[in-house]
C-alpha cells in the first residue's frame, strides 16, 4: 500500500541548465572563436565576468570574477561585452522547447528552468525519454549544449544536471539520492551559503551525509537556527512545487562602476536611468511586473538586494523609479559608509498579469513614457532621458 501511494505521489522535475550559456552564443556566431578561451562580462576595470567557456575554466577563470583577474589568469582569452539581446532571443528558443512538453516551466535566469513533466508522463516512456527530447530540441534548434538533470524534485534535479555538466544527462532515482548526495561537499546543497558552510566545517562536517547523520542538537548549537529542514534537504527531501511564471523571470538593468559611487545624488541618477531602461523593454514587451528588485554591490564583493512590491503591476519609469527610490534610500541610510560598484534595478513578478487584467483597474503607462519611447525608438535608445539622468553623463 505504502509503496503504490509513494508512486502515486511522485513527481517527474527537470532542470535544465545551456552550458556556459553567453559564451556559446558567442561561439556560436562567430566560429572564429572556436577551440579558444572565451570571456563574456564588463570589460572596464570594475568588471566582472558574466560567463566563460569550458576552454577559460581551464585557467581558473570563473563567473563573478573580476574580469581584470581573469586577464591576468587567461590574458589570451578573448574578451567579450555581453549582447544580452542576441542571448534573450536564444533563450526565448529554448523554453519554446520547454512549452513543447508542459506548461509548468519556472525560469530561474535565461539559460535555466525547471520543469514539472509529470502530466507528460503519460505521453511519453519515461523521464528519460522527455529528457533526451528536450536535449535533443535544444540543440537542433539553437545548435548548443543543454545540461539535464532528473529527478523526483527540484533540489534533486539541479544537482544531477550539475553533477553531468557539461553537455550532462543524470537522472537520480529516488533509490539513489542518498549515494549521490552523501559524498558531495556540504557547501553544494541549495541553502548552506558560505557563512554557514564555515560553521558546518568548524565542527568537521564536510559532507551532506555527514549533515544528515549530525546530532541535530549539535547542529542547532552551530548554526544558531533550525536544522530539521536542512537535514531533510540533506537527506534529498524537498517538496517545493515548480512555480509556473511568464518564461522570463525578470527584466534588468545594471552598471559596475569605474569608480565607486559615495554621493547619493549621483546613485540616484544611476537608478533613475536603469529604471528607464528597465521600464521601457518591459513596455516594449507588454510585461506588467509587481515587484521591483534594487541590487547593491559594495565594494569589493558584498552584494544585496532589496525588493518591494507595486501595488498593481506595472512599467510605467515613475512608479518602477519611486519604489527603487526608496529601496535606494533605506540600504544608504543603514550603511555606516556607504559605497557603490555596482547598482541594478529588476522588474519581475510577471505571473500575475493576467489576474490584474481581470480584477484590477490596468497601470497603464504615462503619456509621458509613451512620447520618450517613441523619439528614442525614432532617434536611438537614450535621446530623450529625464533631466535627472544627465548626471550620469557628467
Ligand atoms: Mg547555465
Amino acid at each position: 500500500m505504502g509503496t503504490i501511494a509513494a508512486m502515486a505521489t511522485e513527481r517527474a522535475i527537470i532542470h535544465v541548465d545551456m552550458d556556459a550559456f553567453y559564451a556559446s552564443v558567442e561561439e556560436l556566431d562567430d566560429p572564429t572563436l572556436a577551440g579558444r578561451p572565451v570571456i563574456v562580462g564588463g570589460l572596464g576595470g570594475r568588471g566582472v565576468v558574466s560567463t566563460c567557456n569550458y576552454e577559460a575554466r581551464k585557467y581558473g577563470v570563473r563567473s563573478a570574477m573580476p574580469t581584470s583577474r581573469a586577464q591576468r589568469l587567461c590574458p589570451q582569452a578573448v574578451f567579450i561585452f555581453p549582447r544580452h539581446d542576441r542571448y534573450a532571443e536564444i533563450s526565448a528558443q529554448v523554453f519554446a522547447v520547454f512549452g513543447e512538453f508542459t506548461d509548468d516551466i519556472e525560469g530561474l535566469s535565461l539559460d535555466e528552468a525547471f520543469l514539472d513533466v509529470t502530466g507528460s508522463l503519460r505521453l511519453f516512456a519515461s523521464i528519460e525519454a522527455i529528457g533526451r527530447q528536450i536535449k535533443l530540441r535544444i540543440r537542433e534548434r539553437t545548435g548548443l549544449n543543454a545540461s539535464v538533470g532528473m529527478a523526483t524534485n527540484k533540489l534533486v534535479a539541479k544537482l544531477a544536471s550539475e553533477l553531468s555538466k557539461p553537455d550532462g544527462f543524470l537522472r537520480v532515482r529516488p533509490e539513489e539520492v542518498r549515494a549521490t548526495l552523501d559524498p558531495l561537499p556540504v557547501g553544494r546543497l541549495w541553502t548552506v551559503g558560505k557563512v554557514a558552510e564555515e560553521n558546518l566545517h568548524r565542527i568537521g562536517i564536510l559532507t551532506i551525509g555527514e549533515l544528515v547523520r549530525c546530532d541535530p542538537a549539535r547542529l542547532q548549537r552551530a548554526l544558531g537556527r533550525q536544522v530539521a529542514g536542512l537535514q531533510a534537504l540533506a537527506r534529498g527531501e524537498d517538496e517545493r512545487p515548480v512555480h509556473r511564471e511568464v518564461a522570463e523571470q525578470s527584466i534588468s538593468a545594471e552598471n559596475t562602476f569605474e569608480v565607486d559611487i559615495a554621493d547619493l545624488a549621483m546613485a540616484e541618477a544611476w537608478l533613475l536611468r536603469m529604471s528607464e531602461k528597465v521600464a521601457r523593454r518591459a513596455r516594449d514587451r507588454q510585461m506588467k511586473g509587481r515587484t521591483v528588485t534594487v541590487k547593491l554591490r559594495e565594494p569589493p564583493f558584498t552584494t544585496y538586494t532589496r525588493q518591494a512590491q507595486l501595488p498593481v503591476a506595472g512599467y510605467a519609469t515613475q512608479d518602477i523609479h519611486q519604489l527603487a527610490r526608496r529601496l535606494l534610500h533605506a540600504w544608504w541610510t543603514q550603511q555606516p559608509r556607504p559605497r557603490l560598484r555596482l547598482l541594478g534595478v529588476g522588474l519581475s513578478g510577471f505571473g500575475e498579469r493576467a489576474q490584474n487584467d481581470l480584477f484590477q483597474p490596468a497601470a497603464s503607462a504615462p503619456q509621458a513614457d509613451g512620447i520618450q519611447d517613441r523619439i528614442n525608438e525614432k532617434f536611438g535608445a537614450g535621446s530623450l532621458v529625464r533631466a535627472g539622468v544627465l548626471k550620469t553623463r557628467e
